[in-house]
């Protein structure tokens, strides 16, 4: 789905399936939905790192805020990614082909 290993090149994308000829846009502004589960996936790991960092010992809140802004700069492109595999993979309507198994 995505061809560049480079992190600054994250956001390009296949049109289509290299190996099974998909189309990985199904309609244009398809992955506008994608924001949502970033948006989900972005919460649950605020959440995660304030109860790490609480039960760290409870830094002050500018500990908090720059550990957090950190992380979501760090894990931008990875969530970028992983957001429109599963809004692809739950809404995207492409079914499971026998044919293209390994
Ligand atoms: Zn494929």
């Amino acid at each position: 789905m995505f061809p560049a290993t480079n992190v600054l090149k994250f956001a390009i994308m296949n049109e289509k399936c290299p190996h099974c000829d998909v189309q990985l846009e199904p309609e244009p502004g398809f992955y506008q939905g994608a924001m949502y589960v970033g948006y989900g996936i972005t919460v649950a790991m605020i959440t995660l790192i304030g109860l790490i960092l609480y039960f760290l010992g409870d830094p002050s809140e500018w500990v908090y805020i720059g550990v957090v802004m950190a992380c979501m700069v760090l894990i931008a492109p990875l969530n970028y990614r992983y957001s429109r595999i599963i809004y692809l993979y739950l809404f995207g309507g492409i079914k499971f082909d026998s044919r293209y198994a390994q």
